[in-house]
């Protein structure tokens, strides 16, 4: 996968949202979004009338880079959702949400999901006891998410599990405190569970132009 090797704060402030890309930074004053007003670049305070075709791409851009996922990766997302029975733009927010970074995120193994695929690159995460170094696999039922037993992967998910801010398992997944510490999936994600505020019928809108 690409990436995005900008000022990440940048795209935050683009959005008008926290995307949470830095991890405990983001709960802190120092967060960008709070500290500056108006879009990056010149003119940030310039703009017209958002068009309808922008308020569209703004929301499926506000996706894609809180969950770390590029245009063609997401293109793919999108099909895959479109073929599944029920509404579209909730199967496409629930396939990302069942992403292995975000689940690592979530289970607060580590503070945002850039460090999340850093970690499961590196081989810190386990899934049902095997190493599994792809970040976009996608969790199913009763997965069990381990940190590696080993001293540096232990010490560095023990680190991010203490750090402040760090916001609440969510209730799609249970964490228990074994050491090393271990997630598991108790069903899938539902459309109460996504963290992101968007309104994913305008990508879907967008897309299926
Ligand atoms: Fe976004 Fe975090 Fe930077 Fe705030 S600190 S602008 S939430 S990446």
């Amino acid at each position: 996968m690409g990436r995005h090797i900008g000022p990440v704060c940048r795209l935050c402030r683009r959005e008008g949202l926290k995307l949470f890309l830095k991890g405990t930074r983001c709960d802190t004053p120092k967060c960008a979004v709070e500290r500056r007003e108006g879009v990056p670049g010149m003119h940030q305070f310039r703009r017209g009338k958002a068009s309808e075709y922008s308020i569209r791409l703004r929301e499926k851009q506000k996706v894609k880079r809180y969950y770390g996922v590029f245009e063609r990766q997401f293109r793919k997302y999108f099909d895959l959702a479109s073929r599944r029975p029920g509404n579209t733009g909730d199967a496409l927010m629930a396939l990302l949400e069942r992403r292995l970074d975000n689940v690592v995120t979530r289970l607060g193994f580590a503070t945002s999901r850039p460090q999340a695929r850093q970690m499961i690159t590196h081989g810190h995460i386990t899934i049902n006891g095997r190493k599994l170094d792809i970040p976009s696999y996608l969790v199913r039922p009763g997965d069990q998410i381990q940190v590696k037993d080993r001293e540096h992967s232990r010490k560095l998910a023990a680190s991010n599990l203490s750090a402040e801010g760090m916001p609440p398992v969510p209730e799609w997944l249970d964490r228990s405190g074994t050491e090393p510490p271990e997630g598991r999936v108790s069903r899938l994600p539902g459309t109460q569970d996504i963290s992101l505020p968007v309104t994913p019928q305008l990508i879907v809108e967008l897309l299926s132009r």
